[in-house]
């Protein structure tokens, strides 16, 4: 189903500047209108961010090809996602080979995201927690993309993030961000790059936004 939208889909990506192929490989083949409510499958190609029920969305596909492609993942590397929302950029780092931990703090979220996962027999880790707090137990990270926007980068992801691994979250004020991109040179050593625009729902936690 839908295959000529993901087709075209995949070229308006590379007209804006998507060139990994292996990424416009995994935006043609994971299906996106699985992961959004039903009154929203006729727009689940075009390249906007979608309502997800509980005021969260599934973010714009150029925003997750382009943060997929800043995290450049490798097969088997081990990535942590915080943000699961409806699950559809775990899905496509999974489609890359990755071994995929996420976090969602949305009750919700999470239950509805377990249930998909099953049937599309994705094996992505879930959990519900604030995921500003890490996931100590399976660290150090090879990556960390963050889906929700923050006002500084969690003192815990880096810690948690491993050497010579690459952070990718937006941060900025609750209403606009720039993406940060974060390589860890060493134990107390970064080297970051930041690319402006974007306007990211809040990351709410112990080390993002207080909920209002
Ligand atoms: N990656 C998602 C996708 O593919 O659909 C996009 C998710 S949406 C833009 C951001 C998500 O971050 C929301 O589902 C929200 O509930 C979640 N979130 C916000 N703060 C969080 C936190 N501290 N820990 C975990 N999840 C959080």
């Amino acid at each position: 189903m839908y295959e000529q939208e993901r087709k075209d889909l995949v070229e308006k990506l590379r007209q804006k500047g998507i060139k990994n192929e292996r990424v416009l490989d995994a935006i043609l083949n994971v299906e996106r209108h699985l992961f959004v409510p039903d009154v929203m499958k006729p727009n689940a190609y075009k390249d906007v961010a979608l309502p997800i029920g509980y005021n969260q969305t599934i973010s714009q596909p150029y925003t997750v090809a382009l943060m997929t492609e800043l995290l450049n993942p490798q097969v088997g590397d081990k990535i942590l996602e915080i943000g699961t929302g409806s699950g559809y950029q775990a899905a496509i780092l999974y489609y890359l080979g990755a071994k995929v931990f996420t976090i969602e703090r949305n009750i919700n979220l999470y239950n509805r995201v377990l249930k998909l996962f099953d049937e599309l027999q994705l094996r992505i880790a879930v959990r519900c927690a604030d995921g500003t707090i890490g996931w100590e137990e399976f660290a150090p990270f090879d990556r960390i993309i963050v889906t929700a926007g923050g006002p500084e980068v969690p003192v815990r992801l880096k810690k948690q993030l491993a050497i010579n691994g690459t952070l990718v979250m937006p941060v900025g004020d609750r209403k606009s961000q720039v993406l940060k991109v974060m390589k860890k040179l060493s134990e107390n050593e970064f080297h970051s790059s930041e690319i402006p625009y974007f306007a990211f729902v809040p990351l709410i936690g112990l080390e993002g936004w207080q909920e209002k």
